[in-house]
């Protein structure tokens, strides 16, 4: 019997990934135009592994202490690496961060059926929010799209200074929530953090898998797979039913 329910915000709720990629391809186009004699495929592909090096450095310090509190510090960072590499000027690598930062939260949005679902959720269930990522963006991105009101608890893990896969993120919701690990569902995009994580201690969980990507052989298993969040719903009619749940469409 399911009697909470936690969400991932990132490209389960909203369209992260698809905010990044546009401004990207748009910050681009723009650095291009301002210095034509760059390789637009080049300058690219640099930027690509600058951005990879520094998703692997926020795992430790330095880096980790920037990411946790400020999103801009870190673009900064990323755009003085690539515009160096060019020996292109600081300044203008400062300016073209923050010019990324405004077309990113310009493309940022709730995917469409979100708010429906959760208002739906809302009124059954209390439901709670951890979010992983920089307390600066992720406040902001709550506040932007208006989701604070559906929320019984609310874990940003840069305002913690931990956050998923760590067993204790979970706990302090579940405590929120007044709700045991067994009875919980949780709802995520990502097989470590919101499927593996909540498995450990015992939580239900549903894969939010939009693209319907396969299944590694030696990861998680997800409870359910759902490619919107209109089929929670279903989930929890499943999850309800005397006969338990059936299994998901991987078995
Ligand atoms: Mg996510």
């Amino acid at each position: 019997m399911i009697r909470a329910i936690i969400f991932d915000l990132d490209d389960t709720l909203c369209d992260y990934i698809g905010s990044v990629q546009a401004a990207r391809e748009l910050v681009l186009d723009q650095i291009i135009e301002r210095y034509p004699h760059l390789d637009r495929g080049a300058v690219e592909r640099a930027s690509e592994d600058i951005f990879r090096d520094i998703s692997q450095e926020i795992l430790e310090m330095p880096l980790r202490a920037i990411y946790l509190k400020d999103v801009r510090a870190l673009n900064r960072e990323g755009f003085l690496r690539l515009f160096r590499r060019y020996a292109l000027p600081d300044p203008d690598a400062c300016a073209f961060a923050e010019r990324y930062e405004t077309l990113r939260r310009s493309h940022f949005q709730c995917f469409p059926e979100a708010k429906s679902a959760l208002r739906t959720l809302a009124a059954r269930y209390p439901l709670g929010l951890i979010t992983n990522g920089p307390a600066d963006n992720q406040a902001w991105e709550i506040e932007f799209l208006k989701i604070a009101p559906y929320f019984k608890i609310i874990l940003i893990e840069g305002q913690l200074g931990f956050g998923k896969p760590e067993e204790r993120i979970y706990r302090l919701a579940l405590s929120a929530l007044g709700a045991d690990p067994g009875e919980t569902l949780f709802v995520g995009n990502s097989l470590l953090h919101d499927i593996q994580g909540p498995q450990i201690i015992g939580m239900k969980t549903a894969w939010v898998n939009r693209c319907r990507e396969p299944l590694h052989d030696q990861g998680p298993v997800p409870d359910h797979v759902v490619s919107s969040l209109e089929e929670i719903e279903g989930v929890l009619e499943e999850e309800q039913s005397p006969s338990g749940p059936r299994r998901n469409q991987t078995e």
